[in-house]
């Protein structure tokens, strides 16, 4: 049984964005830059993120990525600048001297933190001894493996291209090249026993990467995966199977030492990711490249774009390649803000949430409701998830902003 205490708390800067029960803006808050590069040699059986499997466009790509990148100049020049994270898609897949070549080129147009986190997810098939010494001299200094699983029996169910001797090696070497590493791993894979989960949390205590993220597989709309499901080939964990691998990756990685600070994510004393934490605390982020998001804050107002999930019309446009760009209301940001807290259960002011209860109904009732299934407590005026609660905190966001 994991354990129903309040959980300890982790220490984050103050919430700027909720003062005295009020939301309000800071222009002044470090910024963070995202760079999606968005090609894999092949596609996972579960993955629905936009990338494609044309390696021969990654010139093309970094090209246009310097053109949008250098049209931003005016929403970063003089900004400071707390972290980088290059997403994807695989971006340990491109050689380093790309990545090298934009970090150069956005240092040139702000300042970079002296602190600054420069993260990279890469794949283990993608990495070698000499291949993590010339990121590191491209200034990388974080690893986001995309470990998924120490179990070969579990990486072929994905399609993932690593085996679990790759997965093995490759972690151990980067826990003793970088500052900080951090493993994905997926759990309720076709076919999964508990035992198997428990076995890959063994691995990932025993390899000692300072941050783990640990994701319940989810079946996504025109994968592989859920073409697979539909004609009966495989079956997932249901979900009463899948609520107690989480519960026990809650209670396993709690005794190694980890820090449960999100709801996917833990980490030893000072190695939380700086670029995630970023968003879910609204603060800034400037993304480039298909697909990347960006979040600004300017004049009291916030934004969010997206630029098109299309390599086609990047190519024509980098500058001007957005989807959809969005001022929020008050009402969404209310919103945002509930759903956020809670998954890092920074803790939301009652009386905070009792000035946005349109409907006038009963928040008692249902903090009490909560209180009685042991999901949250109530502490100094804050309302905080248990352990137990982060398994329904996106429930429990639900009730809150319905109220
Ligand atoms: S490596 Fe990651 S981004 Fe690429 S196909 Fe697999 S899950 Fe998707």
């Amino acid at each position: 049984m994991i354990s129903t205490g309040p959980l300890p708390a982790i220490s984050l800067p103050p919430d700027p964005s909720v003062t005295a029960g009020e939301l309000r803006q800071d222009e002044g808050r470090p910024l963070s830059l995202y760079v999606h590069v968005p090609f894999c040699s092949s596609r996972c059986s579960y993955c629905d993120f936009f990338l494609v499997t044309r390696l021969d466009h990654i010139e093309a790509f970094f090209r246009a990525l310097a053109i949008e990148t250098c049209a931003a100049g005016p929403l970063f020049r003089g900004r400071s600048i707390k972290s980088v994270h290059f997403g994807g898609g695989t971006p340990s897949l491109v050689p380093v001297r790309f990545l090298a070549g934009w970090l150069e080129l956005a240092a040139s147009l702000c300042t970079f933190s002296s602190g600054i986190e420069i993260a990279l997810e890469a794949n283990p098939e993608d990495l070698s001894g000499d291949a993590m010494e010339e990121l590191k001299a491209a200034g990388i200094n974080r690893i986001s493996l995309g470990v998924q699983s120490y179990r070969q029996r579990k990486l072929s169910a994905l399609g993932r291209r690593h085996s679990a001797e790759d997965a093995m090696r490759i972690t151990t070497e980067a826990v003793s090249r970088f500052d900080s590493v951090s493993i994905d791993l997926i759990c309720g894979v076709p076919g999964e026993s508990t035992g198997e989960w428990l076995g890959d949390l063994q691995a990932a205590l025993a390899l000692a990467a300072p941050h783990i993220s640990v994701y319940m597989l989810s079946v996504e709309p025109k994968t592989l995966l859920e073409r697979r499901i539909a004609r009966g080939l495989v079956k997932v964990p249901d979900e009463g199977v899948q609520a107690s691998m989480y519960a026990a990756a809650i209670d396993r990685l709690s005794a190694g030492g980890y820090h449960h600070y999100e709801v996917s994510n833990f980490a030893f004393p000072g190695h939380h990711s700086r670029y995630n934490l970023a968003c879910w605390m609204r603060e800034p982020y400037l993304g480039f490249g298909p697909s990347a998001h960006s979040f600004m804050t300017e004049g009291g107002i916030e934004r969010r774009r997206a630029n098109a999930p299309s390599l086609l019309r990047y190519f024509d446009n980098p500058a001007e390649s957005a989807a959809f760009e969005e001022v929020l209301s008050e009402d969404e940001r209310f919103v945002e803000h509930v759903f956020l807290s809670l998954r890092i259960n920074r803790g939301l002011d009652v009386e905070f949430l009792r000035k946005h209860n349109k409907l006038g109904l009963s928040l008692p009732e249902v903090t009490e409701r909560f209180i009685a299934k042991e999901w949250i407590v109530i502490e100094n005026g804050q309302l905080l998830l248990t352990a137990k609660g982060f398994l329904f905190a996106d429930h429990i966001a639900g009730e809150l902003i319905s109220l």
